[in-house]
């Protein structure tokens, strides 16, 4: 059978931290499928579409790499993808408390799902998109961040 793990976030956005974890997600899992959630009521930075796009980019020469926006429950995006396995990053502790919690009740919800947690590469530890959007609403180049351009990014994005 097939090892698909789903690797859910918000991805606003999608990082040097968060590839990390994709590419070595990929020597444990045949398919890994990056899921952007979409939360209706968290109001985004960059526009959801267009994240999408970039992240595809970004792998489109991984062909076990897939990209989905989804508008659910983590645990049931992943059992209607055949994922029994959810990625996700630790970065320190902050990051395992809240990781706990949401890896217990994704469970309680979907017993076959085992949450898979890879330690950060420490040069990429200080990394998240929370401070990627500050520096960035501030006019900081944030480049060195981010795996694909901004600048191809903030085209896309005045288009729509
Ligand atoms: P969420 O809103 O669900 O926390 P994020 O997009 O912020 O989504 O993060 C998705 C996952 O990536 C989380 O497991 C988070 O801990 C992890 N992550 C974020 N930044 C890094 C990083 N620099 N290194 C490793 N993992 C990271």
């Amino acid at each position: 059978m097939e090892r698909i793990a789903l690797f859910p976030g918000s991805f606003d956005p999608f990082t040097r931290g968060h590839e990390d974890i994709v590419l070595r997600g990929l020597r444990l899992f045949d398919q890994v499928v990056i899921g952007i959630g979409n939360n209706a009521t968290k109001k985004r930075y960059f526009a959801l579409d267009v994240m999408k796009e970039m992240i595809e980019k970004t792998f489109a020469s991984e062909k076990n790499v897939k990209v989905i926006t989804y508008d659910d429950l983590t645990a049931h995006t992943a059992r209607e993808l055949g994922a029994t396995f959810l990625l996700r990053g630790l970065r320190n502790t902050t990051d395992f408390e809240y990781e706990n919690g949401i890896s217990q009740v994704n469970r309680y919800l979907y017993e076959e799902i085992e949450t898979v947690f890879l330690i950060t590469s420490p040069a990429l530890a200080p990394i998240s998109s929370s401070i990627i959007r500050d520096l960035h609403r501030y006019g900081q180049q944030v480049d060195n961040f981010l795996p694909y351009s901004l600048s191809e990014l903030n085209q896309i994005n005045s288009q729509i």
